[in-house]
């Protein structure tokens, strides 16, 4: 009865299908749009037992095959979202089913920006390769692929990180700031969950000296937070202001950013200013005008100190 009832299940392909919507890519890796993503006939002629989905929904359950896990990474196809936080879990994904020697399917909508964005990262960091061989190679066994600009900037900065996320990395640091706050209001709280992730991820974390409150020694923020140039050789020389602009902290609290004065959370000193109604709070100097963020927090001179 057992054996009657395992048979009736498996189901056979026995034709190659005849325009497939995924591409081998490199060992049992395939990447493709949606459609192959909904067909069992070719998730069964590819082998495939895990299907990585980036968009912004994920795989409805009832198009789910037996047998395949189905995971989703949320994006969508502009330049502002950020895919480079998620290049570490899908790793760990693809690379399981490429050491079980079993398919795993990576498409998007169309199979040309987000989920090729991913495949990319997944060999640049498998292979330890830079963005344009790996690229070069992809685009070998699938010749439509054209990550966006977005996404070409986050593979070459995963890139100059060694192929890892690297919290202690300011270009990264500003990355974030700068893609997860384009919509201020609804993108802190996720910018703040995927710093940590970030953070976590970087064993040789360093948040540098300490920053606390002159009212009651509460702890502010460290150096690593501060805003600033990446000390390369064109600001040897450069003029810099003594403002001292930082990222956002959690301790802050801001589900919107509407404030426009931070006060410790501790004694309730005033310690700075952040917020669309400080329009000149940007600062003009070479060293802060190339920290690119649409949000910065300008801490008020003498209610801060180093210890
Ligand atoms: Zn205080
Ligand atoms: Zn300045």
């Amino acid at each position: 009865m057992g054996k009657q009832g395992i048979q009736s299940t498996l189901k056979k392909v026995d034709t190659e299908p005849e325009i497939p919507d995924m591409d081998k890519i490199w060992d049992t890796l395939y990447l493709g749009e949606m459609s192959g993503a909904l067909d069992e006939k070719q998730i069964l002629w590819y082998n495939i037992k895990t299907i990585v989905t980036v968009m912004e929904e994920p795989i409805d359950n009832r198009f789910h095959c037996e047998g395949v896990a189905y995971h989703w990474i949320k994006a969508e196809d502009y330049e502002e979202e950020d895919l480079l936080t998620h290049f570490h879990e899908a790793y760990d994904i693809i690379d399981a089913a490429v050491t079980a020697k079993t398919g795993v399917l990576v498409h998007c909508r169309a199979g040309i920006s987000r989920s090729a964005t991913i495949v990319i990262a997944y060999l640049m960091r498998k292979l330890q390769k830079p963005y344009k061989e790996v690229r070069a190679l992809v685009r070998s066994r699938r010749d439509c692929i054209e990550p966006n600009d977005g996404f070409v900037d986050q593979l070459l900065l995963f890139e100059s990180m060694a192929y890892r996320l690297d919290a202690n990395n300011c270009h990264f640091r500003q990355y974030l700031l700068q893609t997860l706050m384009m919509s201020p209001d609804a993108r802190l709280m996720l910018y703040y969950e995927r710093m940590s992730v970030a953070e976590k991820l970087t064993p040789d974390l360093d948040y540098g000296p300490q920053y606390v409150c002159t009212g009651c020694d509460e702890g502010l923020f460290n150096e690593i937070h501060v805003l600033k140039n990446d000390g390369s050789d064109m600001y040897k020389n450069m003029k810099v202001c003594g403002r001292v602009f930082i990222e956002p902290q959690r301790w802050m609290g801001w589900t919107k950013v509407t404030e426009t004065v931070i006060r410790c959370q501790t004694c309730g000193q005033l310690v700075g200013r952040v917020g669309p109604t400080y329009p000149v709070i940007d600062c003009q100097c070479g060293h802060h005008m190339d920290v690119d963020s649409p949000l910065k927090v300008e801490m008020t001179a003498n209610m801060f100190k180093k210890i």
